[in-house]
């Protein structure tokens, strides 16, 4: 039984982080550059119209980005079948042979589908918290000019300007709440969507491959993990529910809270003998 070679999506994570951490920066950019002493109308659509050109040059880029790794991590999955199952002498030569099921083409288009959805959603809620923001600070400055007439000042006062430079700080301070009801700030919910997502159309596309090459057992990868994952390490589990033998089920597995977490990095070797060799 030959290990799968090692998978590593970290670089491209990096870059789809720093795309949204760039975009976040330039959205704080354009909002610290609003005149507060004078919020009129003209000036917040300018600076609305900028933050969405932002949001949408961001969604167009990491469109892009799923379509190019997402199936880069299905791919992995079936050339990982192909070599664990002893089909090739080396690694490099398992890419030649590599083909979609019908079952990894529909994993492809549905990852690709779910994970550029679940990424809308961020940039969706940055653009919705801007405009509740900037709408935050135009009220305080309304409240702040009215005020002016009651004692005379001239001037928005100091302690205003803070509150409302506080308020629009807050722009890109959303929280994004994940299907386990987990609250994530922006740029670490992006970090662990994608990274999730790459690992899990990893391992449907093992299993899909491997049961369609009549392989319905796999190890779990080894990585000496402390999380709860460690006391499934190396464990063997059967990767259809009826296949003979004790063995836990992957996708029992899958549903609970010990492994294949979000940003659990552990994948599955399979293997048509559960004992393993
Ligand atoms: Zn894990």
């Amino acid at each position: 039984m030959r290990d799968i070679p090692e998978i590593n999506y970290e670089h491209d994570i990096q870059r789809l982080v720093s795309l949204y951490k760039r975009g976040i920066f330039d959205i704080m950019a354009e909002l610290n550059r609003l005149d507060l002493t004078d919020m009129q109308r003209a000036q917040i659509l300018a600076t609305l119209k900028n933050v969405a050109e932002i949001l949408r040059s961001i969604n167009e880029e990491s469109s892009k980005w799923v379509e190019e790794v997402m199936p880069k991590a299905v791919t992995d999955g079936i050339a990982g079948v192909i070599y664990s199952l002893g089909v090739v002498e080396t690694a490099e030569e398992v890419y030649t042979l590599i083909k979609l099921n019908k079952a990894n083409k529909a994993l492809t288009e549905a990852v690709i589908a779910d994970t550029q959805a679940d990424l809308l959603r961020v940039t969706t809620n940055i653009n919705d918290r801007t405009k509740y923001v900037i709408r935050q600070a135009t009220q305080l400055s309304f409240r702040a000019n009215y005020a002016k007439g009651i004692n005379g000042r001239r001037a928005i006062s100091v302690d205003i300007l803070r509150e409302m430079r506080e308020t629009l700080g807050k722009a890109v301070d959303t929280g994004i709440i994940d299907a386990r009801n987990i609250r994530w700030k922006p740029l670490d919910y992006v970090d662990m969507l994608v990274r999730t997502k790459t690992m899990t159309a990893h391992i449907d596309a093992t299993i899909n491959e491997a049961v369609a090459r009549e392989a319905y057992y796999g190890r779990i990868s080894k990585h000496g993990a402390t999380d709860a994952c460690r006391n499934y390490e190396g464990k063997i589990v059967k990767l259809v529910p009826d296949a003979p033998g004790d063995y836990p089920y992957i996708g029992d597995l899958r549903g609970g809270r010990d492994i294949f977490h979000p940003n659990c990095k552990h994948t599955i070797t399979p293997t048509r003998l559960p004992n393993g060799i």
